[in-house]
């Protein structure tokens, strides 16, 4: 192995990730006196937030009648009763607030004639416990993620935190009594490496979208902090859920919101039937996500798709008008033109289900403290590591996440991060003396594959993954296609050892990136496809064939799975917490999930 020379920082904590969830923490902790760093692979605002576009959710009541004990409701029913109702229960209040904090920073958000914080219909979003249709979606019209990340990047640069700008994080440095000390990271420009010692590092590195083939999340969303975290020997929660949107654009994969269905576009198939009337009397287009790609699916198999090869379905929104669309879509209207070349005034966008956005990731409780299992405690906390946003599995979406829930989910918990890092973090404190030989692990697996030399391309084992993730562990899943699946992402898992990167360079090598991306990627592909074969029921996004019905007597738990370097699966699982933490709502037993 080359022997590197390695430059030394030390900080109260260290926050790996500049999307939303990364920078409300980072300044967070910046204004609590901490000595904070954020170290991001991309540009803060180039990060995956940007592209938010529908909106957030809280219970503002600024369109109608609103209360944020019905947002909680619909949100353990969203979650198909895998969500933990602690952390539901917090996240549904602290929207409220969470958005007017928001507001006074500076967000844009469109606005209703008084002047107030214009809010939507979204799906699966009721009044009364699933009686009326709530307009809770707070919007910057449909560009809400790129109004709230350039307002948070304003407010950590009015703060004191220091920015490592395009440097990719490694590795997390555990100590041998399991605290995590740091993170290593290579400088992507200088092509140098990087120890940062941290009381805490918190990892809001996003999702894994691009595990698949076809996905509205950006290239960058490579679920690298799972990677850390599985290397790191800790293991992943609830992977087997993985949303499908309805609405990606047919061929292309971009998203088209929600937010155009809260406005009153539908969906028809190839008799130009409003299809959803039949799959949910009530909700319609606007069910929860999971609802609406399997009746979309159904549709298509059944041979009422549209299009030459009645592959995909029309969704519907000439009758808006210019005014609804100018002023409430004007992305949308564009992004059709680009990607499906339609004039969404008059043509139908052609649609397909799509990933978007993974429920499972890296267990955590409510303060954004990472949790393990030890013995009877189902809730030890990982002294050192917090794991906010997309990356995390808090658990506030369980098995099926309601849109708009992501970005309260950011603010609420990046917040709430920062505010438990003041309490158990001394600043300045000084760091604990670390055996040099500290960083071996992550610089041995960073060398190996810097230098790998073997026959398989990386783009190439890469496509294998996308296109069996695709397949296999789909909106629909079998008992046969998943075992089926095992194989051969096992397979290509294993392929791995024979991967080629060409360029031995550090300085600005995307060949080595990519390789450490797909690292991270391939552990999280085999956590996703074992934890799916090995949970017998269908709950929220995961539909089962073989198993059609939910099992709340075995299978209300939260999996567990931990993939080691050789590609070994293990499983274990946690309660779903069925509590809540104070008295003003109860806690909602489970029930069956109809819209
Ligand atoms: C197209 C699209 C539209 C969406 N619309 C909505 C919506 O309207 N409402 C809603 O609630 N949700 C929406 N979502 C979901 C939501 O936007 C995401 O879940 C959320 O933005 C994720 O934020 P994050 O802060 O966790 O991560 P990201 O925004 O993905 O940021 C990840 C950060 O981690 C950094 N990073 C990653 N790996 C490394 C590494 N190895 N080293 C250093 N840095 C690293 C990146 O540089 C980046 O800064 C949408 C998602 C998509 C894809």
């Amino acid at each position: 192995m080359e022997s590197y020379k390695i430059q030394q920082h030390k900080y109260d904590v260290v926050v790996v990730g500049a999307g939303g969830a990364g920078l409300r923490a980072t300044f967070g902790m910046a204004a609590k006196g901490l000595n904070t760093a954020c170290l991001t692979k991309v540009f803060p605002t180039r990060s995956h937030t940007v592209a938010a576009q529908g909106g957030m959710s809280a219970a503002l009541g600024n369109m109608g009648e609103d209360d944020w004990r019905f947002h909680f409701y619909d949100t353990i029913k969203g979650s198909d009763w895998l969500g933990d109702q602690d952390a539901i229960e917090y996240m549904c209040r602290e929207a409220i607030p969470a958005v007017i904090e928001l507001e006074h920073y500076g967000v844009p958000f469109s606005r209703t004639e008084e002047g107030k914080i214009y809010q939507r219909p979204f799906g699966g979003m009721t009044t009364h416990y699933g009686k009326g249709t709530a307009q809770r979606t707070c919007a910057a019209a449909d560009r809400t993620g790129h109004a709230i990340l350039h307002t948070l990047y304003q407010q950590s640069l009015k703060h004191d935190a220091r920015f490592y700008i395009e440097y990719f994080a490694l590795d997390l440095i555990m100590d041998s009594d399991g605290v995590c000390r740091g993170v290593l990271a290579l400088d992507m420009a200088e092509g140098t490496l990087h120890l940062f010692r941290a009381h805490a590092v918190v990892l809001a590195t996003g999702g894994y979208g691009r595990a698949y083939f076809s996905a509205t999340s950006a290239h960058t969303c490579t679920g690298d902090g799972g990677g850390m975290v599985l290397r790191a020997g800790l293991p992943l929660q609830d992977m087997e859920f993985v949303q499908f949107h309805p609405t990606g654009i047919y061929g292309a994969g971009c998203l088209i919101t929600e937010g155009v269905r809260g406005e009153g576009g539908y969906l028809t198939n190839s008799k130009g039937e409003r299809f959803m009337e039949r799959y949910a009397p009530n909700a319609k287009d606007l069910a929860s996500r999971d609802v609406v790609s399997r009746a979309m699916t159904i549709e298509i198999r059944e041979g009422r798709g549209v299009g030459e090869h009645a592959d995909h379905i029309h969704l519907n929104l000439m009758h808006l008008g210019p005014e609804v669309i100018n002023e409430k879509l004007p992305g949308i209207a564009e992004s059709a033109h680009i990607f499906a070349g339609v004039d969404v005034a008059k043509q139908p966008i052609p649609v397909l289900p799509t990933v978007h956005y993974n429920m499972g990731g890296i267990p955590t409780n409510y303060h954004g403290e990472v949790v393990r299992k030890v013995g009877n405690d189902n809730d030890a906390v990982v002294p050192g590591l917090f794991a906010i946003g997309e990356a995390a599995c808090v658990s506030v979406h369980g098995a099926n996440r309601l849109g708009s829930n992501s970005l309260l989910d950011l603010v609420v918990f990046g917040r709430a991060a920062a505010n438990r890092a003041a309490e158990v973090i001394k600043p300045g404190a000084p760091h604990k003396d670390l055996p040099a030989s500290v960083c071996d692990a992550a610089l041995a697996n960073f060398d190996r594959l810097r230098y790998a030399n073997g026959g398989s391309a990386t783009a190439d084992i890469r496509l294998n993954m996308q296109k069996i993730m695709q397949k296999d562990a789909a909106v629909f899943r079998t008992g046969e296609t998943l075992k089926e699946g095992c194989t051969k992402i096992s397979q290509t898992f294993d392929s791995f050892a024979d991967v080629k990167v060409s360029d031995r360079s550090l300085v600005w090598n995307s060949d080595l990136i990519e390789t450490l991306e797909l690292q991270n990627l391939l552990g999280q592909a085999v956590a996703t496809m074992y934890s799916a074969e090995n949970r017998p029921e269908s709950r929220g996004a995961h539909a089962r064939e073989d198993y059609k019905d939910r099992d709340d007597a075995e299978w209300q738990k939260h999996t567990l799975v931990a993939v080691d370097d050789k590609g070994k699966v293990s499983f274990d699982y946690r309660p779903v917490h069925m509590y809540t933490l104070t008295k003003d709502v109860d806690v909602v037993p489970p029930k069956p999930r109809v819209y």
